[in-house]
């Protein structure tokens, strides 16, 4: 088996849009154009960046882009009101609230406050609870855009050991919830976990979801692992620029791995594809078809 292929995220992510952008057609041939609502709250320049290329990918599959700004001074009631209105409209299949909000915004409530039939990004307890039970609700876009990477390389991934580092409510459990409903045998390490190497080292399949700059070492990583590096992580460089890294020691591991994500390039791109599939598929059911698409 040949080692060190690098899983090409932006292709993986431009196919499923592509698969996204035929559906859409076949919707709105039938009269139904799928509509994503997004709520920018204050003017976080990551925040900007990330609204205005979902809105532009929105576009290009042929669902409707609406975007709601609210300053950062704006009241909580404010925001739930213009929740509240999104829920009642029937242009608007998916809701997503840009996070972070703003310190005095209670982010759980807002969260709640979202019809679970549009919550695209999967983070309503009811979602978060249909997906603990084995599925049937919206999944949240980056767990969802590892897992098709993974299986990019893996078709079958039953009885295989896999290790997520993380145990977020947005990133690590539900990854581990769908690595466990795909017959994995899952570990979920994190902050206080023991033997961390150890641990990683046993990993079939090693999905690192940790915000720790490059923290995982070739030599954790198992021979003929499948390496999903999901973290983000800005770093200086000599020449006082920036750039960005993920959790793991990309060119060590990737002697060691089968296949392994790069950062960027990686993960990231497959989280706003992930996002349109979610929107297709709560319009889907939201114009009478079945959730499970
Ligand atoms: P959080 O900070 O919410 O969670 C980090 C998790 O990592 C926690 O469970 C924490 O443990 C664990 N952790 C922290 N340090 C260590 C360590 N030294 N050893 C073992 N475990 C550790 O982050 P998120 O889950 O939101 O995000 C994780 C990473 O993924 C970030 O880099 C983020 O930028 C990236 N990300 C990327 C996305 C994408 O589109 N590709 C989308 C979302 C996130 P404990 O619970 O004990 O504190």
């Amino acid at each position: 088996q040949p080692f060190g292929r690098v899983i090409d995220g932006k292709a993986v992510a431009a196919e499923l849009r592509r698969d996204v952008a035929r559906d859409v057609a076949e919707l709105v041939a039938s009269g139904c154009q799928p509509g994503l609502a997004v709520i920018l709250m204050g003017i976080d320049p990551a925040s900007q960046v990330y609204v205005r290329n979902k809105a532009k990918q929105t576009r290009e599959v042929g669902m409707a882009s609406f975007e709601h700004r609210l300053p950062a001074t704006a009241r909580q009631t404010e925001l739930l009101s213009l929740v509240q209105q999104l829920n009642n409209d029937p242009a608007v299949h998916g809701i997503l609230v840009q996070l972070p909000l703003p310190g005095h915004i209670d982010e759980r409530i807002v969260l709640r406050a979202i019809d679970p039939a549009k919550d695209v990004d999967g983070f309503h307890p009811l979602n978060a609870g249909l997906l603990a039970g084995g599925g049937g609700g919206l999944v949240p876009c980056t767990p969802l855009g590892s897992m098709i990477l993974l299986r990019s390389v893996r078709p079958g991934l039953r009885g295989a050991h896999a290790v997520v580092l993380g145990r977020s409510n947005i990133v690590g459990k539900p990854i581990a919830q769908l690595l466990l409903a795909a017959d994995c045998t899952v570990t979920v390490a994190h902050s206080k976990t023991e033997r961390l190497p150890d641990i990683c080292r046993q990993a079939d399949f090693l999905i690192a979801a940790i915000g720790r700059p490059e923290m995982i070492q070739g030599d954790w990583i198992k021979a003929g692992a499948i390496v999903i590096d999901v973290g983000i992580n800005r770093v200086p460089t000599v020449d006082g620029k920036t750039r960005l890294v993920g959790d793991v020691a990309f060119e060590d591991a990737r002697q060691r791995a089968f296949a392994i994500t790069p950062v960027p390039g990686g993960v990231g791109p497959m989280t706003i594809a992930c996002l349109l599939r979610n929107t297709l598929q709560a319009a889907r059911s939201q114009s009478g078809g079945s959730i499970l698409s």
